[in-house]
């Protein structure tokens, strides 16, 4: 594996491997990785004759800084991981490389109502700062393929606006893998690092509870479902922003469920200060 901190080399680099006609996919990360990122590296290796890795804590796209400042870091254990797992590349680039003429964003990615609700809802300016760093990214390595996971539901609908808005949806194709879970059905996140032990015991309610929901979900009034979802969070000791159940192609919530249409349950809480989030598809 190659290790690059340097834009401008990385750039160089990958030029002349496109030259040679080799095929890319890349997968951004923050790193402290676990076998749920491992897992969108295994579809790039499968897919592509070259796989770049970055790994990248992007400042702009926490709203809170405290979250920011806890973001785990295990840099030698995660390069250790993407060796294991063949990875071709790992890009570690600095703040100032990513951002030579600061932080500010320069344009407003114009994601309409995906910013409104759910995560954009309760994390303002999050969608904005993903977009940035991922637009970044993307003119750097220039890859043929993305990989992204299901774990984060809206953030792969806006990177498809993304892809669009920008005109990379001719160039890159955004591939979606399911998101990984422990045997507890706890889904796999840097942030469960930072749960202690009672806490990761009572973080598997979160996954219990978009269960629960997609085994009792019945057409008609979805309200008393809704409210009986965030019940059970509560009892967990959980401190619930959200728990919704949605159109699984628009993310618009749903009220009345026909019976037909495909729907998402998606939930956001915390647990303590770490804040979980995770989804089902229920049909
Ligand atoms: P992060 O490092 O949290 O920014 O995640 C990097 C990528 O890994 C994102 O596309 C995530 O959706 C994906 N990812 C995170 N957790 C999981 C998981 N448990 N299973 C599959 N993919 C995941």
């Amino acid at each position: 594996m190659i290790l690059f901190k340097r834009a401008g080399d990385l750039r160089e680099h990958l030029e002349k491997q496109r030259k040679q006609g080799k095929k890319s996919g890349f997968v951004p990360t923050m790193g402290a990785l676990h076998d749920g990122h491992i897992s969108l590296l295994n579809a790039s290796v499968k897919e592509n004759d070259l796989s770049v890795v970055s790994i990248f804590v992007n400042p702009t796209q926490f709203n809170d800084p405290s979250d920011f400042a806890k973001y785990p870091v295990t840099i030698e254990k995660d390069i250790s991981m993407l060796e294991a797992a063949g990875c071709d590349i790992l890009f570690l680039p600095s703040v100032q490389e990513i951002y030579p003429e600061g932080e500010m964003l320069k344009k407003k990615y114009e994601l309409g109502y995906l910013e409104d609700l759910l995560e954009g809802k309760f994390r303002p300016g999050h969608f904005q700062g993903v977009c940035q760093v991922v637009h970044r990214l993307l003119n750097i390595v220039l890859p043929d393929n993305l990989y992204m996971g299901q774990k984060d539901y809206q953030q792969c609908m806006v990177i498809k606006k993304l892809l669009a808005l920008t005109g990379l949806d001719q160039a890159v194709t955004l591939h979606i893998s399911p998101t990984l879970r422990e045997h507890s059905g706890l889904a796999m996140s840097s942030r469960n690092m930072r749960l202690n032990e009672d806490e990761r015991s009572r973080a598997i309610a979160i996954f219990n509870t978009l269960d629960f929901i997609r085994q009792s979900i019945q057409p008609g009034d979805l309200s008393e479902l809704k409210a009986e979802a965030v019940n059970r969070l509560t009892l967990s000791g959980f401190q619930v922003d959200y728990v919704e159940i949605a159109d699984a192609g628009t993310l618009e919530p749903c009220e009345k469920w026909d019976g037909k249409s495909k729907l998402v349950a998606l939930a956001a809480a915390f647990l303590g200060e770490v804040r979980l989030i995770d989804n089902l598809l229920l049909n």
